[in-house]
């Protein structure tokens, strides 16, 4: 799937878009209010932070609240808090999700219109038993409530408020990442129709942050390897929609030990521990660039500091072990 970086490119030009090559860079902050920043999430945002800066950029702040339930206040206080004691400054926003049904619902119906759109009836376990998992944990959609006829579809209805698919077509959705290098998927083989809106009625996140992106003026985004598969459902609404697409960025995911992935639970790595630890906010900066290579040590440094020494091609692309290098 993926091929490795592709020699000769700087990030300049594999990061803007040609449709996008003239204006300043408009990267983003895109952090859902569920919990403290970790380790991963401030790696992320330094790089599109220093992405936008170093071409003259700006960086816009979205609060991804869709989910109402998951998101709490606190939180958001807190995310705007940290940006700003790691010197993480943003230009515009904050923009929240959570009133923004309308511009979603818009989009929706624009797809509904063209018939490109159908409820679904499955259950979670429907879902798992139908489909083997692939790539991982994503499971593909074998298409079971695409050709339901109307009767069905009110008759089920009675019993189960259905969500909403979107239908994807047989083709190949292929881009060169920004550091991950060429990443294709096929949508129909590789993803299946996707949720557009959930049965709760919420709006589906890959629905949220296209419609987003392009209202706010997004034309680079960099954020952690594990939304790299959602890429090309993402640039597929955007083609359907008409909207243009930002220049991608996947940067690699810190793990902890035997591979286990950061999450906001893990609170070892969650921000106020690790601001503790290091004492002050560009030691901690400063060993974040230094282990994953965006800066040469890890001499503590603001992320003003860095931007001389960023070179994008110096970011590995694959897995940053916190084992390896020396974290605690
Ligand atoms: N809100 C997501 C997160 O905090 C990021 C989504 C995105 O960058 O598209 O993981």
């Amino acid at each position: 799937m993926m091929d490795n970086r592709e020699e000769g490119f700087s990030m300049q030009d594999r990061c803007v878009s040609p449709e996008h090559a003239a204006a300043p860079l408009k990267g983003r902050f895109a952090p859902s209010p569920t919990g403290r920043m970790h380790a991963g999430n401030v790696f992320s945002a330094l790089v599109a932070w220093l992405t936008a800066k170093s071409t003259g950029g700006t960086i816009v702040l979205r609060i991804e609240d869709l989910d109402k339930e998951r998101s709490k206040a606190c939180f958001i206080d807190d995310v705007q808090r940290d940006f700003e004691k790691l010197g993480l400054y943003w230009d515009e926003g904050p923009y929240f999700q959570h009133d923004r049904d309308e511009a979603y619902a818009a989009a929706f119906e624009e797809l509904r219109r063209r018939d490109l759109i159908y409820p679904c009836f499955c259950t979670r376990a429907d879902l798992h038993a139908a489909s083997a998992p692939h790539h991982g944990e994503k499971l593909v959609y074998p298409g079971t409530c695409r050709g339901l006829d109307e009767e069905q579809r009110v008759t089920r209805s009675a019993s189960r408020t259905p969500a909403q698919r979107l239908v994807v077509s047989d083709e190949t959705v292929s881009f060169v990442d920004g550091i991950q290098g060429r990443y294709e998927q096929n949508l129909a083989r590789d993803c299946g129709d996707f949720l557009v809106r959930r049965s709760d009625g919420a709006f589906a996140y890959q629905l949220a942050v296209v419609v987003d992106d392009a209202e706010q003026g997004v034309t680079s985004v960099v954020r952690g390897v594990d939304l790299l598969c959602s890429t090309p459902q993402q640039m597929y609404l955007q083609s359907l929609l008409g909207l243009g697409h930002p220049a991608y960025a996947h940067v690699p995911l810190m793990v902890a030990e035997h591979d286990r992935r950061l999450s906001k639970r893990d609170k070892d790595a969650a921000l106020d521990v690790l601001l503790e630890r290091f004492g002050d906010p560009r030691s901690l900066i400063g060993h974040i660039a230094g282990i994953t290579g965006l800066a040469p040590t890890c001499e503590p440094a603001a992320p003003e500091e860095l931007l001389d020494v960023f070179d994008p091609a110096t970011l590995p692309s694959t897995l940053v072990d916190l084992e390896q290098v020396d974290w605690r």
